[in-house]
């Protein structure tokens, strides 16, 4: 049974403008235990095996300060997916939900988002536990959880603003 790339009932695919991956930088490549889609995570855990993002050169430094940090927000491109479908059916039902209603690999710009658990960093490489991508995967950014960083550059006045 085909579980990659086809369409299943009730699904919708729509004719998406050419797909052209501009603007983007791969700044490096995923190192997972998984060579199959089929076999892949769902979502990462925080008890996941040790995952190696090798980061390319120019970028390596900019590591820097990235072990204190207990976890990590990493931003990969699906590079497998197609990204035409606007209703998806997840459970191969029939039923759909729309495709921003879902975190599926499946949309116009495959980006994938983990909080991934900060292992170490060892020169060029990053390990992590929480991710649930194909080995080979392009890595986009990383950045600090959110939650544990507090910007550095001093307040502004959006920070400020609150609602009407
Ligand atoms: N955690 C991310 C998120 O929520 O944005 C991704 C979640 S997505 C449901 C994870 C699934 O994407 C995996 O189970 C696998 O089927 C698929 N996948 C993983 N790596 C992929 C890749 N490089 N290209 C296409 N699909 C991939």
């Amino acid at each position: 049974m085909v579980r990659l790339n086809e369409i299943r009932d009730g699904e919708i695919a729509v004719a998406p403008p050419p797909a052209t991956d501009a603007g983007l930088v791969f700044i490096g490549r995923i190192r997972t235990p998984w060579t199959s889609r089929l076999e892949c995570p769902r979502q990462g855990r925080a008890d996941g095996p040790v995952c190696r993002i090798e980061i390319f050169e120019p970028w390596v430094p900019a590591l820097a300060g990235l072990e204190a940090f207990e976890r990590v927000e990493v931003l990969y491109w699906l590079h497998e997916s197609r990204r035409d479908l606007v209703l998806q059916s997840p459970g191969r039902d029939g039923v759909t939900r729309g495709t921003f209603a879902l975190r599926s690999p499946v949309r116009p710009n495959p980006i994938g988002t983990s909080l991934a658990t900060l292992v170490g960093v060892e020169g060029a490489t990053v390990l992590v536990r929480g991710l649930d991508c194909l080995d080979g995967t392009p890595l986009i950014d990383l950045k600090p959880d959110r939650c544990l960083f507090t910007p550095l550059a001093a307040p502004q006045k959006g920070d400020f603003d609150t609602g009407n």
